[in-house]
């Protein structure tokens, strides 16, 4: 029910046009706006010419990858509200009934129907990173954890429009080396704004400073020093992470993420 490729020459496909999605996930239009999110980054880049068309190939190898995930759920639901046979009769039947007094069997058909696919695989995630040695926080293609920042402010509503690099700091300042591969990447016109999480100042060289005075943000990171880094794709979700960043591997994580 999904093209095995949404890119053909200059016709693209998006939405209902390119996967069809079984109707008791309730997903369609949920993941044509997500289609329309991913695609809208990725033909962006190529047009203004910060990519070649490698990457409009990896927009398509994403999505057909979320439309088979969600096929594949959906097919479950579509199975317990429908049951094709005697078998999945008996099972959901035993499920609804269980439910009103076993509250162990109400997950089983509880589960959210619009959360995000994880691009877990990507092409645009840095290999040289230190994804694998993190406890915590978003892996590679995951999206941000949300972090209440405080009453009424949150993460989510400083993140999009380009690339963000949540850099962990206590220091006043960005790095020189570091602040110099933002300025070449923002001179060659790739959009990379820079967020320093921890300080309690100012920091010198970022967009924006985020306080941390509780350490939440950096523990649900699973940050524990100085230094470390999210680099976060347009559409927001995880492409690099480090526990030490430095200039080289800031440099080699936005030369996978745009491939030329
Ligand atoms: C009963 C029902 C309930 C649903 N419930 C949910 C739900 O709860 N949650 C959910 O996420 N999804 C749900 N969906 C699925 C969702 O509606 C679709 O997946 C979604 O609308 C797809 O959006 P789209 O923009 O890709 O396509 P469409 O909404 O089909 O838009 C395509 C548009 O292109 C136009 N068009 C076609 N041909 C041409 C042409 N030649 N020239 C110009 N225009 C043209 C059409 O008129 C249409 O307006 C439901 C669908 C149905 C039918």
């Amino acid at each position: 029910m999904t093209l095995p490729d949404y890119v053909h020459a200059r016709v693209i496909f998006t939405g209902d046009a390119a996967h069809l999605l079984p109707i008791f996930g309730v997903r369609g239009a949920n993941t044509a706006f997500q289609d329309a999110q991913s695609l809208g980054w990725h033909l962006a880049f190529v047009i203004k010419g910060l990519a070649g068309h490698e990457l409009l190939a990896n927009y398509s190898t994403e999505r057909v990858g979320a439309a088979r995930e969600i096929i594949e759920e959906a097919g479950k639901s579509t199975r317990f509200m429908t049951p094709p046979s005697e078998g999945f009769r008996l099972l959901r039947d035993a499920v609804l009934s269980l439910s009103l007094s076993e509250p162990f069997v109400r997950p089983l058909y509880h589960w959210r129907t619009s959360r995000p696919h994880e691009y877990t695989d990507s092409a645009l995630n840095s290999p040289g990173d230190d994804n694998a040695l993190f406890a915590k926080g978003p892996a590679h293609g995951a999206p941000p954890q949300n972090i209440r920042l405080a009453a009424d402010d949150f993460l989510l509503d400083h993140l999009g429009g380009g690339f963000d690099l949540l850099y962990f700091t206590d220091a006043p300042a960005l790095p020189d080396p570091l602040q110099a591969v933002v300025g070449a990447a923002r001179s060659r016109g790739v959009p990379l704004r820079v967020i320093a999480v921890g300080a309690a100042q100012s920091v010198t060289g970022a967009d924006l400073t985020l306080e941390d005075a509780n350490g939440h943000f950096r523990q649900r990171y699973g940050v524990q020093a100085s230094g470390a880094a999210y680099l976060l794709r347009p559409d927001q979700h995880v492409c690099a992470r480090w526990l030490t960043l430095d200039a080289t591997r800031l440099q080699a994580a936005l030369h996978t993420a745009l491939p030329q």
